[in-house]
């Protein structure tokens, strides 16, 4: 059985990784695929957000592909004729909007399901938004993203590139 991942992966965190590598076990493909999510400000072009998956995946699994799409899920899922989506959940505050997320797109395209994968303690905390927050005042986030990911996020804001 196949499966997506979707999120805004701004940028990949060790959390996101941790659903990914364990993901692969349970599904014989797993499509990583960058959305837009309009509520969040975006800090990486889906490009460098695309960049940052397959450099910090490609050693995990072959059984992993990574794409880009700005239109809705379901939409993306009919396009793959993959119709099971994975999920991360955190704490209770995730699955408020999870719930939404799973039921909406349900709605949407009945073929649609969400499958969820409880976080891992260490990845608890976790966010690419906290991961930005740190990064943007020069903070250690070597802890929260693989080393690839830190470094980009450096270069960005020496750059200037990141608000
Ligand atoms: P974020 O919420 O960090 O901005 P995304 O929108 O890219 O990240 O999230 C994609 C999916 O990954 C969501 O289901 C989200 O709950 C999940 N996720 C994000 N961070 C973690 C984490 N540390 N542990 C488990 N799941 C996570």
């Amino acid at each position: 059985m196949k499966a997506i991942y979707p999120g805004s992966f701004d940028p990949i965190t060790n959390g996101h990784l941790d659903i990914i590598k364990r993901s692969v076990k349970l599904f014989d493909e797993l499509v990583v695929v960058v959305m837009e999510n309009d509520h969040k400000s975006r800090v990486f072009s889906p490009e460098e957000r695309i960049d940052m998956i397959r450099e910090t995946t490609k050693d995990l699994d072959s059984k992993i592909c990574v794409d880009y799409y700005a239109g809705l899920i379901v939409d993306y899922c009919n396009i793959k004729n993959i119709y099971t989506i994975v999920r991360g959940l955190r704490a209770l505050s995730d699955f408020d909007f999870e719930f939404q997320f799973a039921l909406t797109n349900r709605k949407l395209n009945e073929k649609v399901d969400c499958v969820m994968l409880m976080t891992s303690g260490e990845y608890s905390y976790v966010s690419s938004s906290t991961v930005r927050i740190i990064a943007a005042h020069g903070g250690d986030t070597s802890f929260m993203v693989p080393k690839y990911v830190e470094k980009k996020l450096k270069e960005n804001y020496q750059k200037g590139e990141v608000e």
